[in-house]
């Protein structure tokens, strides 16, 4: 008796399973999420800071009127930005209007509340600090790729970027400062970056001399990065933050930048599972039925990750660093 075919073999479509898979392909880094903090017309790419050597110039610009820590005309080699990460339902980034000197911060407000609370969890409360963020025209040499990309948008951790180059940047002896950012004078700068996630360092800072000046044209391509600032209006950070006493969302927002873009093995098990609705009973194997348990644990538990408070410092920074990357890919939906 002649086998009926399976209802799959009669009704699949020869590339159908071919196409999905391009498809997943394609979309594979896109989380759909994220939103940042530069306007949609931010007409330069993203660069990404990977685990590696890195060789690049910051190219100065001027500032427009928006700049908020630099007269509007005089040159500057960034911009200084606080950011509120893994807001709302998006998880999405927004400037801190408080911090960076442009009224009230509803967000900041809902932090402050928090800490009115007997026994508030301090992890979850710090889940809401804006983070200090630094803002770079780069030109990148790494690689051709990267030459070939002209003018790149650098966003990083304050206390990984600048704090470093400051460190370079002024002679112990004298007291004098290098001119590092001057197109004429200025220097390259070779660091590295070692490690991913919480344990992500910025090392080997050093200048080195430039084959030759910035080009005009290169100056030109840089962008008046303040111009390109998104900020919303209290009531707007209101409405995205939608209801933070929840939690979670927030909570998640580090991991979750990170995972993004690092593709750690934790997130796409959690991915897989997310897929495999129904789940599957206590047949699960091992590392997923411990994935569940600390899914289920309690909100400000998850924090508990985190090293001790002597290290928290360090940690923060190193937490910033991860989300670096994730402003850049959400870009590339
Ligand atoms: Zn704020």
């Amino acid at each position: 008796m002649a086998k009926k075919k399976s209802r799959f073999r009669q009704e699949a479509g020869e590339n159908d399973l071919i196409q999905r898979t391009e498809q997943s392909y394609n979309t594979r880094e896109a989380s759909g999420k994220y939103n940042d903090y530069f306007t949609d017309d931010m007409p330069l790419q993203k660069w990404v800071c990977n685990e590696a050597g890195h060789i690049l110039d910051v190219i100065p610009f001027i500032a427009g009127p928006n700049h908020p820590n630099v007269a509007e005309g005089k040159a500057t080699h960034n911009v200084d930005v606080f950011v509120h990460f893994g807001i709302g339902v998006t998880e999405s980034a927004y400037l801190c209007p408080a911090r960076m000197g442009r009224g009230k911060c509803p967000i900041c407000e809902f932090q402050a509340e928090l800490k009115k609370q007997k026994n508030y969890d301090e992890e979850y409360v710090k889940s809401f600090n804006a983070k200090r963020r630094v803002v770079y025209n780069v030109c990148v040499y790494d690689t051709n790729k990267d030459e070939d990309a002209g003018v790149m948008i650098w966003e990083a951790s304050h206390h990984l970027s600048e704090k470093n180059i400051m460190a370079i940047a002024r002679n112990n002896r004298t007291g004098a400062f290098v001119k590092w950012a001057d197109p004429d004078e200025g220097k390259t700068i070779e660091f590295a970056r070692e490690g991913k996630g919480k344990s992500t360092s910025y090392v080997g800072f050093k200048f080195i001399d430039r084959e030759a000046p910035i080009t005009d044209e290169v100056l030109d391509n840089a962008i008046q990065i303040d111009e390109y600032l998104k900020y919303l209006s209290y009531d707007e950070l209101k409405e995205v933050m939608g209801d933070p006493g929840k939690g979670e969302e927030a909570l998640e927002e580090e991991e979750n930048y990170e995972e993004v873009n690092e593709r750690t093995p934790r997130r796409k098990k959690k991915e897989e599972k997310e897929e495999e609705a129904p789940r599957r009973g206590r047949s699960i194997p091992k590392n997923e039925e411990k994935e569940e348990e600390e899914e289920e644990e309690e909100a400000p538990r998850r924090r508990g990750r985190r090293s001790p408070p002597k290290e928290e410092e360090e940690n923060q920074e190193e937490q910033e660093e991860e989300q670096e990357t994730g402003t850049r890919l959400r870009r590339r939906r």
